[in-house]
């Protein structure tokens, strides 16, 4: 700004000097005018000898060169009317430019510029003409420079006195200048450092005047946006954090969503799919893109679910209940799919849904389980009713006069006995399947060495078995590894597998009871040389009450609960249960139980 502020003082001098220099130079120009025509006008009324004399007198011309001071003058010629000169004074160095004289009167008295041969310096010359007895002698030129730098230099100091005050001038100027905008310049420095650092802080300034007036403004201003900014910045960070939390809480709430057992939409209040879990494109056979963002009508094919979705398309479906219909699946015929609507709503207020959950589950099992209940409870019932008819008609009739015969009342009691033997058993085994079922037994586990166990088993039985001629065989190894087992849950499974190898045997079979230790588990076989089973009797004969349909069998006595309560057994410990049969040629049924080692019993 120094530098401008010199520059421009520079160029107001100059200006002002060109400007004074312009006018003395034009108040010159005039001077030599008025005083070039008033002379050569004096000179033409004098007589030409007068003004032709030369030598030591030199006429006028002579008084006029020694009276002539004027710095301008550059010469004085008399020339004839041919422009011959008769005399001339010049100033030194001077050689006057040959010019015609003017031919027309009127011309006669006049001015013209001329140029100085050799120089090149530009003269006015005035002319006028000369008579000799009322005819014209010749003419008189008097010629002047036209005023030029010499004058500038001539008027240097008066310009230095003007020039001195304006340098002078231009520092005050400068400094108060300089003082005025101090404050812009700190502001500007305080802006700089917050572009570089992103701080701000405006100092105070002591300033007065309008430039103070307004940067006390301007400061106000700026620490009003500071504070605004602070404010804005502290409510963006806290919508933010609110943001991620509700990111948070929705990604939690769609996993959970993700994570339910069943398929579930969630239709928006004008019915479009907004949301769906993953479960429910496998469900439907549809491809998730298919749903997402569709009205139920645009996937949806069967007309009864596409009607009952409906229902909770419109905004105001407050007033619709949750409610559930059955379908099956056009993609799947075998399976039956329920699928429940919710109404949904914003916080207490039930006045207008915000949309619905609709739920989809597979409930083909729970169906066919319901079926199975139904028939098991039949089952049962056909089951207890049988003894117990039997039970009613032989107390009826030993109550009545048959109960006086002695072998008649033998006879009914050993039915009765028996058959109270049979009930008994049906429902301790029906007990016993149910606890299994449900998981209410409680297993007493402990280390069993199992020789005693199978040996103990087999003997009760077989002894039963021998008076039907069958033949008994038993191969248990006394040093076997312990195995960690209820006992008393064992027997029975081995019982139960004995008796059926005794009941389903021929005449002079044979009843096989082996154990083998190998690496990790013991096995233990039931085998018979009995009727048998075909491999369609084999893959039913765990069914709770089957039992095949052949004579042989449909004439001993039995259940059909004895097989499904060993499986259950065997798999309560974790073992495997393994048939092989063959139709008429007899049947194995072996056990597979892990041996006692210590991981396996923290396992447990
Ligand atoms: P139950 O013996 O009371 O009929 P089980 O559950 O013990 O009931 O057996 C189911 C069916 O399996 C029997 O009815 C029979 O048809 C078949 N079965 C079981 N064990 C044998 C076997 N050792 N030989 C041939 N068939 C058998």
């Amino acid at each position: 700004m120094g530098l401008m502020m010199i520059a421009a003082s520079l160029a107001v001098i100059s200006v002002v000097i060109t400007l004074l220099f312009l006018y003395e130079k034009d108040a010159r120009e005039q001077q030599i005018r008025a005083q070039g025509v008033r002379l050569v006008r004096l000179l033409s009324g004098m007589s030409v000898p007068l003004l032709e004399a030369k030598g030591e007198a030199k006429g006028v011309l002579g008084v006029l060169q020694q009276s002539q001071n004027d710095p301008d003058f550059a010469y004085a010629v008399i020339v004839d009317r041919d422009g011959r000169p008769l005399n001339e004074i010049t100033r030194e160095g001077t050689i006057v430019p040959p010019a015609p004289p003017p031919r027309n009167p009127s011309a006669w008295l006049g001015e013209r510029h001329l140029t100085v041969a050799g120089s090149g310096r530009t003269l006015t010359e005035f002319h006028a003409p000369l008579l000799m007895n009322g005819r014209l002698g010749g003419f008189i030129r008097l010629g002047y420079y036209a005023p030029g730098y010499r004058m500038l230099v001539q008027r240097l100091p008066f310009f230095a006195s003007l020039a001195l005050p304006v340098f002078l001038l231009a520092p005050l100027f400068y400094f108060l200048v300089r003082r005025e905008i101090r404050p812009l310049h700190l502001a500007n420095r305080e802006m700089e450092r917050f572009l570089q650092q992103g701080t701000f802080a405006l100092p105070d300034m002591a300033t007065s005047g309008e430039i103070g007036d307004f940067m006390g403004s301007f400061t106000r201003f700026v620490r009003m946006m500071q504070a605004r900014v602070e404010e804005l910045e502290s409510r963006h960070s806290g919508l933010l954090t609110s943001t991620k939390v509700l990111s948070f809480r929705r990604a939690r709430i769609e996993a959970v969503l993700h994570a339910m057992p069943d398929a579930l939409a969630v239709l928006d209040e004008s019915g479009t799919v907004s949301f769906v879990n993953a479960r429910l494109p496998a469900l439907l056979g549809k491809p998730q893109s298919e749903i997402l963002g569709h009205t139920p009508r645009e996937w949806c094919v069967i007309p009864k679910v596409v009607a009952f979705l409906s229902r909770y398309e419109a905004a105001g479906a407050g007033g619709v209940a949750t409610d559930t219909v059955e379908f099956t699946p056009p993609h799947a015929g075998d399976k039956t799919l329920s699928v429940s609507a919710h109404p949904l709503f914003a916080g207490e207020s039930r006045a207008s849904s915000i949309g619905t959950l609709v739920l989809f589950r597979d409930i083909t099992e729970e169906n066919a389980g319901k079926h199975a209940h139904a028939e098991f409870i039949a089952q049962v019932a056909h089951e207890l009713k049988t003894p117990l008819n039997t039970l009613k008609m032989y107390s009826e009739a030993l109550m009545g006069p048959e109960g006086a015969s002695e072998g008649f009342r033998v006879e009914g009691l050993n039915v009765i006995h028996d058959e109270t033997d049979r009930l008994a058993l049906l429902i301790s085994n029906l007990l016993s399947l149910t606890r299994f079922e449900l998981g209410g037994l409680e297993m007493k586990r402990q280390r069993v060495r199992l020789h005693e166990l199978l040996a103990d088993a087999f003997e009760n039985i077989a002894q039963s078995g021998r008076d039907k001629g069958l033949h008994f065989h038993i191969d248990v190894p006394r040093e076997m590894s312990p195995v960690f087992i209820d006992k008393e849950l064992l027997r029975i499974a081995v019982n139960n597998l004995l008796t059926n190898a005794i009941k389903y045997n021929r005449p002079g079979g044979r009843v096989e009871l082996t154990a083998e230790e190998h690496d990790d588990a013991i096995r233990i076989s039931v085998k018979d040389t009995g009727i048998g089973m075909t491999p369609d009797e084999q893959d039913k004969i765990f069914d709770k009450f089957y039992r095949a349909e052949n004579a042989q069998v449909r004439d001993k006595p039995g259940h059909g609960l004895g097989l499904p309560l060993v499986q259950q057994i065997v798999y309560l410990h974790h073992g495997e249960l393994e048939v092989r049969s063959e139709r008429d040629a007899g049947s194995e049924f072996i056990i597979t139980l892990r041996k006692d080692t210590g991981i396996l019993k923290k396992a447990v």
